[in-house]
C-alpha cells in the first residue's frame, strides 16, 4: 500500500504545484467559495490550502487517505459522466506519502477532525474547531524521496509554476475568491465576485482586459464562452491561452492551434493572442482520463469543436471590421 502510493506519487506529485493543484481542484470539488493558499519557499517547505467547503466527517476525512478512495465516482459508468474535477482518489494519499500532511476538517456542526501523517502513516488523531471546511498542511515535501528534492528547480521557478496554476484556475472559477499568499506577503487576490473579465484584468492587466472581445456560441454539443484579445494585444509564447472545459483547466494542442489559426494573418509573426475560453460539453464528450494530472484531455467531436471556435473568433473579427 505505502509503495504503491509512493509510485502513484511518483505521477501526480511533480513538484509543489502539483500539491497545490490537486488541493484547490478538492476545494472546488467540495463546493467552496473562497480557497486560500498559504506557501513557505515556494510550497517546498509548506503549502497550506483552506478552503470553506462541504469538509468531512471523521471517518470520511480517515478513508480520504487510502488510495483509490473517492468520495465522487460510485459506479464504472461514472467515469464516463466526470463532473467533479477530482474522481481517481490518488491525490491525497499520494500527497501524504511524500509529506508530512496535516488535515483539520469540519462538517461544521460539531467538533472537526485532525489528522497527522508521516510518509502516508497516520501519526495522530484528535479532534478539532467546529469551522465548516477543510485546512489540509503539507510540510516538507519530497523529505522522503531525496531523488524527486533534487530536481527542484529555483523558489523562483517553483513559484511561477503555481501562480500560473492558480491564474488559471480563478480564470476557469471567477466565483470563487482565491487568496495566494507567500513567505507571509500576499501575491494574488482574486474577489470571486463572479466576473470573468475582472479576473483577466486582474492578471493580465487593464490595458488586456480592456481590449478584449465577448465572445458566445453554440452548437447541440458545445457551448464555448469567453474573451479573445483584439490582434494588436499580442504575447511573446502561447501560454496566454487558457482553455477551460466544464470548469477543469486543460490543454489542447487542437483547440490551441485552432484558435491560432483563426487569427492567423492579424498577428505579427512569433506573436500570440490572449485568450480565455469557457467550454462547456456533455462529459461522455471528452475523456479526461489520459494522464493521471488530468491536463490533457481527449474529445470525441474534436475537430467539430475546433472548427466551431475557429469560426466564432473570426465571424468576430469580420463584425469589427465592417
Ligand atoms: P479524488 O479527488 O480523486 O476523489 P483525492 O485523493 O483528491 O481523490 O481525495 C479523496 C477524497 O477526500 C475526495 O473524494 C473527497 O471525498 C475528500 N476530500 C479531499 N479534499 C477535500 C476537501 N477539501 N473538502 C472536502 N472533502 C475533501
Ligand atoms: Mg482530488
Amino acid at each position: 500500500q505505502n509503495l504503491a502510493n509512493k509510485i502513484a506519487a511518483g505521477e501526480v506529485v511533480e513538484r509543489p504545484a502539483s500539491v497545490v493543484k490537486e488541493l484547490i481542484e478538492n476545494s472546488i470539488d467540495a463546493g467552496s467559495t473562497a480557497i486560500k493558499i498559504e506557501l513557505k519557499e515556494a510550497g517546498l517547505t509548506e503549502v497550506k490550502v483552506t478552503d470553506d467547503g462541504e469538509g468531512m466527517s471523521p471517518e470520511d476525512a480517515k478513508r480520504a487517505f487510502l488510495r483509490h478512495a473517492t468520495s465522487k465516482i460510485k459506479y464504472d459508468a461514472d467515469l464516463f459522466h466526470i463532473k467533479s474535477l477530482g474522481f481517481r482518489g490518488e491525490a491525497l494519499a499520494s500527497i501524504a506519502s511524500v509529506s508530512k500532511l496535516t488535515v483539520k476538517t469540519s462538517l461544521g456542526d460539531e467538533a472537526g477532525t485532525m489528522l497527522y501523517l508521516e510518509a502516508g502513516k497516520m501519526i495522530r488523531e484528535s479532534k478539532s474547531d467546529a469551522r465548516k471546511g477543510t485546512e489540509i498542511t503539507v510540510n516538507e515535501l519530497f523529505y522522503n524521496t531525496p531523488a524527486r528534492l533534487k530536481y527542484m528547480k529555483t523558489i523562483h521557478t517553483e513559484l511561477s509554476h503555481i501562480t500560473d496554476l492558480i491564474n488559471r484556475y480563478a480564470l476557469a472559477h471567477p466565483h470563487i475568491r482565491f487568496d495566494v499568499i507567500h513567505n507571509g506577503k500576499e501575491i494574488f487576490s482574486s474577489r470571486g465576485t463572479g466576473n470573468l473579465l475582472q479576473v483577466i484584468s486582474h492578471i493580465y492587466g487593464m490595458q488586456v482586459a480592456k481590449n478584449m472581445y465577448h465572445i458566445k456560441d453554440s452548437t447541440i454539443d458545445f457551448k464555448v464562452e469567453g474573451f479573445i484579445a483584439k490582434p494588436e494585444i499580442t504575447r511573446s509564447n502561447r501560454n496566454y491561452v487558457t482553455i477551460i472545459v466544464n470548469g477543469r483547466y486543460i490543454k489542447s494542442q487542437h483547440l490551441l492551434h485552432g484558435i491560432i489559426r483563426a487569427y492567423d494573418t492579424l498577428l505579427p509573426i512569433h506573436r500570440y493572442p490572449v485568450a480565455v475560453l469557457h467550454i462547456t460539453l456533455d462529459p461522455i464528450l471528452v475523456d479526461v482520463n489520459v494522464h493521471p494530472t488530468k491536463l490533457e484531455v481527449r474529445f470525441s467531436k474534436e475537430k467539430e469543436l475546433t472548427l466551431l471556435i475557429e469560426q466564432m473568433i473570426r465571424n468576430q473579427f469580420k463584425q469589427s471590421t465592417l
